[in-house]
């Protein structure tokens, strides 16, 4: 096939250069392919990340570049996959050597063998992502396209290169990315395609959660996230990674009272936030914030529907999930559960009179997350009843003043108690002993209650009128 189209103005950065004598040395053929070269052509902001596909060792260029360009990082290797990368500059180079593939059916891990070119362009997931640019001094810039890749961008559709059941079955993956790339593009999978995702969405319990985790949260990152998780529903896909989440589908009326869909109403609750915050974990919390309501619904004849505890239980169950996926287990589960766990306290003091000590606890126990709660809690809002949006969004501006007065008043933010353990133990004489806790839980409580203000005379005097009830005798000294 002889090229017709050539993207010389891709290949500006002197790195290519560089790249092309250097392949031209060791008699190898180099492209640059997938990402770099769609996101060229759809005119999308510059990418970073270019991939490099050598007819040869990928691995043994990616060295000779590095050697070539002063200032170019390390080559990491990754032998297993015959990959190499380096960094230079604000750019990643990723090298591979082309390559022909065949799966078994229960696995991932293809046979691999050196290919062409072609065989390479095969083994990519979508047209879009097949094509190359030839980095031959001979052929600059020329544009290697066997499918019609650059028709298929026109057409914004995302295609196979082969047959469907064939590309998602031989990796599963490629059905998340599907769905990643036509969410984050605006793109339409192709009816073929399509319909062969619906058919084999259960083989995508043989991918590594780390792998899927990686595409959901690249549609987690897309401006309207409902778009990428709706066709995950309807792939089956959602049931299998997220059955938490589709627990809370559908709608069960009993005596004429009905409850709300709670996942489509979770649904809008992320997009809400995605449209106020780019923070990804913080999108996950509004992602799970009801997951706790499928367990717990009752139907109690007096109230109608409830779902007692179910904030609760939802952080535990975050906890859960996040193990199961591999997600990280440190301080970003955590975060997820609070803001989970406490996703209802503002609403709470939003529909009753906002008491003093109520704000207080709020603050005392959101801490730093304070914030990302109340854009949680106001995203939340998903009536369509005008009427309640505008009370609701009123409500939620008063506890916002009560937050900015009780803020200045007692900086309860990351609390640090006006008078500590060692200060307790010199004024009564006495060393570690469980009445230290119960004294600086005393003063905290009073300060949360607003009984005292949160200083530390105020603090002080009330430890001794404590620790005297408690039949402590404060030292002389200390008085
Ligand atoms: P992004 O903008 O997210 O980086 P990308 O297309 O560059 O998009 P990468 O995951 O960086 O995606 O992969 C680079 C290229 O490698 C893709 O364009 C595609 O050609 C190929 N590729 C990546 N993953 C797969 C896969 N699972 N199956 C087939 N080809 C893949
Ligand atoms: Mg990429």
């Amino acid at each position: 096939m002889s090229p017709n189209i050539y993207c010389v103005e891709a290949l500006n950065h002197p790195v290519f250069k560089t790249l092309s004598h250097v392949a031209q040395n060791l008699d190898l053929e180099c492209y640059v392919i997938g990402g770099y070269v769609r996101d060229h052509l759809l005119n999308r902001a510059g990418s970073k990340d270019i991939d490099i596909v050598a007819v040869g060792d990928g691995i043994a260029l990616a060295q000779a570049l590095a050697d070539a360009l002063p200032g170019a990082s390390e080559v990491s290797v990754f032998k297993n996959y015959g990959t190499a990368m380096l960094h230079y500059q604000d750019i990643t180079l990723e090298f591979v050597g082309a390559r022909k593939e065949s799966y078994t059916h229960n696995s991932r891990n293809p046979k691999v063998a050196p290919g062409s070119l072609a065989d390479d362009q095969n083994r990519r997931d979508f047209t879009i992502n097949a094509l190359a640019l030839s980095l031959d001094q001979n052929q600059w810039g020329a544009l290697l396209d066997p499918f019609t890749g650059v028709d298929h961008l026109a057409a914004k559709l995302l295609i196979t290169p082969l047959d469907p059941q064939v590309t998602f079955s031989d990796d599963p993956l490629r059905m998340m990315r599907a769905i990643r790339f036509a969410a984050q593009l605006d793109f339409t999978i192709d009816p073929q395609a399509w319909l062969s995702i619906k058919n084999q969405a259960e083989r995508i319990k043989i991918i590594a959660p780390e792998r899927i985790v990686d595409e959901l949260n690249k549609i987690m990152s897309t401006p309207k996230p409902s778009a990428g998780l709706s066709l995950m529903y309807e792939a089956g896909l959602l049931d299998i990674i997220l059955p938490e989440v589709t627990a809370l589908l559908g709608v069960e009326e009993i005596e004429g009272q009905r409850h709300k869909d709670n996942f489509w109403h979770t649904l809008e609750v992320v997009d809400n936030i995605s449209r106020t915050t780019e923070k990804l974990w913080l999108r996950w919390a509004a992602l799970l914030h009801d997951i706790g309501k499928a367990p717990t619904k009752r139907f109690d004849p007096k109230i109608g529907w409830t779902f007692h505890g179910h904030e609760f239980l939802g952080g535990k169950m975050v906890h859960k999930l996040f193990k199961r996926l591999h997600m990280p287990l440190n301080e970003k589960v955590k975060y997820v559960q609070k803001l989970v766990a406490m996703s209802s306290r503002p609403i709470i003091i939003a529909e009753d009179f906002v008491t003093d000590s109520a704000v207080r606890r709020l603050v005392f126990d959101a801490s730093d997350d304070l914030e990302d709660l109340m854009t949680l809690c106001e995203a939340d809002i998903t009536t369509k009843n005008p009427k309640k949006q505008k009370r609701y969004m009123q409500n939620f501006a008063t506890v916002r003043q009560k937050i900015a007065e009780v803020e200045q008043r007692d900086h309860l933010r990351n609390f640090q108690p006006p008078v500590d353990g060692a200060e307790i133990m010199e004024t009564f004489g006495i060393g570690p002993s469980p009445f230290i806790g119960q004294i600086k839980e005393t003063i905290k409580e009073a300060i949360l209650e607003g009984e005292i203000p949160n200083q530390k005379e105020a603090a002080r005097a009330l430890m001794l009128k404590k620790g005297i009830s408690l039949g402590l005798t404060p030292i002389n000294s200390a008085l």
